[in-house]
């Protein structure tokens, strides 16, 4: 009562667990019928037809005994289960010892003397394929019992039940066609027609309940298309036994696995299609030459095994493709979480130093103003001084609230054209540009590109102010230009470059210089600066997809060059 109970609470009742349970239950019933049908001399429930072979007394037995399997092992009943399971194989393996070793250890008729031998080679003995399906199941009932909880445990207990339903499927075709080659193995006992019904419902129980343990989704299609080509080819190589390459129909089986989350469903499928060649070889009448049809089979399990394989690499390799993706696009999200933070880190930090700061600034002013006829030279001198060094930290803040800044407003893309924004830079320099006698001379006619005007405008200006500053040249010369890269190159972008013939940069600064707040040379050397406009420069050009670097020699000039993607693929 208290087993019904439990079977009746299980957690996850559906459907696949509920096939499982109606198939448990008709295995003890069909046995049940049968044992029935022994005690009261009823033919047809042991026969079915007169002349068919009778289901033996044991085997009736292991019906009973594996639903009883099935049902514990649903209702969690494994100390059950397993002594089930192990019965059932110590039965079914000693009837198979018998037929191996021609021997006989009185188990046959233990339960019951046999009054019907019809097909039966030894009275009251199993079919040995009959045996065989038993120890498969009571294996199976034994796994499932089992904590182990391996990651191919459901793969075998899946691969377990194909077996016994492709045997059962076999011996049900051969009385269906009348191939008794199909349901008797040489002249032993064959298997009764109700046998391999009965195993039909323990390979499709076997099969439900583990359908019904997996816990994630293992396949993306559903799991009835592979059981449906399976079996449509297996109907396929039995209804035409023509000895041709028939394993080859198990192909589209094999390809099944590409859906499957674990790449080694692939050598699942193969041997599901090795095994049904190699009985469809035995269970049909070959026409033709028999080691034609030999050779056919063999070429079709050759071409199983290779298909398995080759379909097994590329699922592994789409499985560590897919996991390196996921953990890049885990990586770009972090960065760009940790990146923002940044951002919104220097934004509060400058925007609330800049207020004391500016007490600070106009306490030392009014400290000058009032005091400084008390004070001596020297003290004058500090308080400069420190007017002096809060106006510059003042840029600095500022400087950072500016970067912050960049980081967290989005561009404004729009087609720009670089001969206006170069026209326009030099147009409010002019002054500069005759006072320093710079000479600016643009390569070519710059392109139209997809960007951020403003910034790009801000950009060249940083890169021109630059040139200028760091030049000792009496003629300065600027050259502003730009090359596509090469359609066959792997990024679509134009390369810009802005090259002056100034002081230069020794090499062990190239990547410095991007830094924040990175200077080369004191305030007093080629004039004020905060050391924060090539990271903006950086900033912006990343921002549009791109890279910047430099090259320079020293005392002969620099030239920066940087990217912008064609695309604007930066931009979604
Ligand atoms: P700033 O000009 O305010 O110092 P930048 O970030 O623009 O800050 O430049 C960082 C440093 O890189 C400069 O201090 C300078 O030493 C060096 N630098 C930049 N541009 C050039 C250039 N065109 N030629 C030589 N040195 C340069």
């Amino acid at each position: 009562m208290q087993f019904f109970q439990q079977l009746s609470q299980i957690k996850t009742l559906n459907s696949k667990v509920l096939i499982t349970i109606v198939m448990g239950t008709l295995s003890i019933l069909l046995g049940s019928i049968v044992i029935i049908g022994w005690y009261t001399h009823e033919l047809t429930l042991i026969q079915v037809l007169p002349q068919f072979v009778p289901m033996q007394y044991n085997t009736a037995l292991g019906f009973i005994l594996c639903g009883i399997g099935i049902l514990t092992v649903l209702s969690h009943h494994f100390f059950i289960s397993k002594a089930v399971s192990l019965a059932i194989i110590f039965i079914a393996l000693l009837t198979l010892i018998q037929y191996i070793f021609r021997v006989d250890f009185g188990i046959d008729q233990l339960f019951m003397e046999h009054y019907i031998d019809l097909l039966t080679s030894q009275p009251g003995r199993m079919a040995p394929n009959t045996a065989l399906c038993f120890v498969l199941t009571g294996l199976a009932i034994f796994i499932a019992s089992h904590q182990w909880q391996g990651k191919y445990k459901l793969g075998t207990l899946e691969l377990i039940g194909f077996f016994i339903l492709s045997l059962s499927i076999l011996a049900l075709y051969g009385y269906i066609l009348g191939a008794e080659s199909a349901y008797g193995w040489s002249n032993l006992t064959r298997m009764a027609i109700h046998t391999a019904i009965g195993f039909i419902f323990l390979g499709v129980g076997i099969i439900t309940y583990t359908w019904s343990m997996e816990t994630m989704k293992i396949a993306s299609i559903p799991m009835w298309i592979p059981a449906v080509i399976w079996l449509g080819g297996l109907l396929f190589d039995l209804a035409l036994p023509l000895g041709v390459a028939a394993g080859i129909i198990y192909v589209p089986l094999i390809f099944c696995a590409i859906w499957f989350a674990q790449p080694y469903a692939s050598f699942i499928f193969a041997a599901i299609g090795i095994f049904l060649t190699i009985l469809g070889y035995f269970a049909s009448a070959p026409l033709g030459e028999n080691w034609m049809v030999l050779s056919n089979r063999t070429l079709s399990i050759f071409v199983l095994i290779v298909v398995s394989i080759l379909v097994y690499f590329r699922r592994a390799l789409e499985i560590e493709l897919a996991g390196v993706r996921l953990k890049m696009e885990a990586n770009n999200t972090a960065l760009k979480r940790s990146n923002e933070e940044l951002d919104n880190f220097a934004h509060i930090a400058s925007h609330d130093l800049k207020e004391p700061l500016r007490a600070i600034h106009n306490h030392s002013q009014f400290l000058l103003e009032d005091y400084e006829n008390e004070l001596d030279e020297a003290g004058v001198k500090k308080l400069n001084r420190l007017i002096y060094l809060t106006n510059r930290m003042e840029k600095l803040i500022s400087d950072l609230l500016y970067y912050s800044r960049l980081g967290r407003e989005k561009l404004a893309v729009t087609e720009t054209d670089l001969n206006l924004v170069i026209s326009d830079i030099k147009n409010t320099m002019k002054d500069q540009l005759v006072s320093k006698n710079v000479r600016v001379k643009v390569a070519e006619p710059l392109p139209i590109i997809t960007c951020d005007q403003v910034r790009i405008t801000e950009l060249f200006r940083n890169l021109i102010s630059n040139a200028i500053k760091y030049n000792d040249n009496d003629e300065k010369v600027i050259e502003i230009g730009f090359e596509e890269m090469p359609e066959n190159s792997n990024v679509s972008a134009t390369r810009f470059y802005v090259k002056d013939n100034g002081i230069g940069i020794s090499e062990e600064f190239h990547i410095d210089i991007f830094r924040i707040f990175r200077r080369l040379h004191g305030p007093k050397k080629y004039g004020e600066g905060t050391g924060s406009g090539l990271t903006f420069v950086k900033k912006i050009v990343e921002q549009h997809g791109g890279k910047i670097w430099c090259e320079s020699i020293p005392g002969q000039g620099t030239t920066f060059y940087f990217t912008i993607e064609r695309e604007a693929s930066w931009n979604s």
